[in-house]
């Protein structure tokens, strides 16, 4: 009674191996010791360096530097499984999914020797900071800027500017920085360029934004005075940024979808399970099609939203051009956990409010999806523009 069937997807056996033992692992430490982290604002570290050890969060990444040589198809399928148990971890999506796919991508040999095999074991974390408070989602607008560093003969620059919400820069090793050319081109832009830098260089601070999500992972304002950057910490060529950004980009989407769907599931599991234990008049709630509707819809919307989460990992592993649906892919998982979740919390009635049901301390975690990492709005704007050949609104 109250089980939530898992049969949607087309799995081969080792990808049903690969998602059993992750979930038997996050399990073993559960939504309870997530809280537990959460609440004294420590980083879930021991589960993080098992998760490393098991091959788990390099499984998309190249085997010559520690990894399993899978896709991204692999990688959402840990993220979401991970979540699924009730253990949501930012550090999954912004370390190996964003940072550790766009080194491989794009890093020098020397570099992915450094960074790659500590992100497959999980002793180096990547940190990443493109949002700044007065650029917004227009990322031509930021200021942060690379300037040419005249002091030595050794070339490099000085980073000076600010972001924000760098989600994880307080436990990350490095951080890898979209930054601007100091000269503008004829149509008043700056070429932008990509720096990994670490967290402990000169210059480099930042401060906690006070944020309502109860997760590990603290977010913050990150501030460069000066920092240096040597020319070995340039990702691929200078003012070619934009391009190595966007290898980053789908696994962030697709990998953000895979976390939302995995709350979702964690979230229609409880309330299936409480549908069906809880009685007030005299028979299960989930008997009043009041409580069992809205969750049917929910896992309807649940499971469309995981279909189009590993369509665009497909596309992406395939090398076709995945940019519509990782994005259509972010906004149905974005819609659908928000659902899912309030179902949830409704279904446990007061209890759904209680933390020892651990539901309602998701609820600005899940949130957050309509927000991050890019919004349903710009979504909106691509897919009319792009899918529906609409005139550009921006
Ligand atoms: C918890 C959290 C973690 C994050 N982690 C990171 C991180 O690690 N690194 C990082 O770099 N960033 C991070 N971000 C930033 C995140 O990617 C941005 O907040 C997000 O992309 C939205 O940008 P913005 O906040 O600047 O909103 P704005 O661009 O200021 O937009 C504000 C509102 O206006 C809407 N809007 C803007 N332009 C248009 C338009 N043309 N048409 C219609 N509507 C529009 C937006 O959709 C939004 O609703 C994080 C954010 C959060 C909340």
């Amino acid at each position: 009674m109250g089980q939530v069937r898992e049969t949607m997807l087309v799995e081969n056996d080792e990808r049903r191996a690969l998602r059993e033992a992750v979930g038997k692992l996050v399990g073993s430490y559960g939504r309870s010791y997530f809280q537990d982290v959460t609440r004294r604002g420590v980083p879930p570290e021991e589960l993080w360096r098992e998760m490393g050890a098991a091959g788990f969060l390099g499984v998309h990444l190249p085997e010559a530097y520690g990894g399993g040589g899978g896709g991204l198809v692999d990688l959402a399928l840990v993220i979401e499984e991970t979540a699924s148990q009730g253990c949501p971890m930012f550090m999954l999506v912004i370390s190996p999914a964003i940072a550790g796919s766009l080194l491989a991508a794009h890093a020098t040999e020397d570099m992915k020797q450094e960074w790659l095999p500590g992100i497959c074991e999980g002793t180096k974390k990547v940190a990443f900071a493109i949002t700044e408070p007065d650029a917004g989602t227009n990322t031509h607008n930021i200021t942060t800027t690379a300037h040419p560093d005249i002091s030595g003969d050794g070339g490099g620059w000085k980073l000076r500017g600010q972001k924000y919400w760098t989600s994880g820069i307080d436990e990350a090793d490095a951080v890898l920085v979209v930054a601007r050319g100091p000269e503008a081109d004829e149509r008043g832009r700056h070429k932008l360029s990509l720096f990994l830098v670490p967290t402990d260089s000169p210059g480099l601070s930042f401060q906690k934004i006070d944020a309502a999500l109860q997760i590990p992972e603290n977010q913050f304002t990150t501030f460069f005075d000066d920092v240096p950057v040597t020319p070995d910490m340039l990702i691929g060529a200078e003012g070619d940024g934009l391009k190595q950004v966007f290898a980053g980009l789908n696994p962030e989407r697709v990998t953000a979808a895979a976390q939302a769907n995995g709350i979702a599931r964690y979230a229609l599991e409880r309330a299936a399970r409480y549908a069906s234990e809880r009685s007030v008049w005299g028979a299960p709630i989930g008997t009043h099609q009041a409580i069992a509707h809205p969750m049917a819809k929910a896992y309807v919307e649940v499971q469309l939203a995981r279909l189009m989460t590993f369509h665009a990992a497909e596309l992406t592993d395939s090398g076709g051009d995945a940019a519509e649906a990782s994005t259509v892919a972010k906004y149905a998982a974005g819609e659908a956990v928000v659902n899912a979740l309030d179902h949830a919390i409704q279904t446990h009635g007061g209890n759904g409010l209680s933390n020892e049901y651990g539901l309602s301390d998701l609820w600005f975690t899940a949130r957050m999806f309509r927000t991050a990492p890019v919004s349903k709005e710009m979504v909106l704007n691509h897919v009319a523009q792009h899918s529906l050949g609409l005139p550009k609104s921006y």
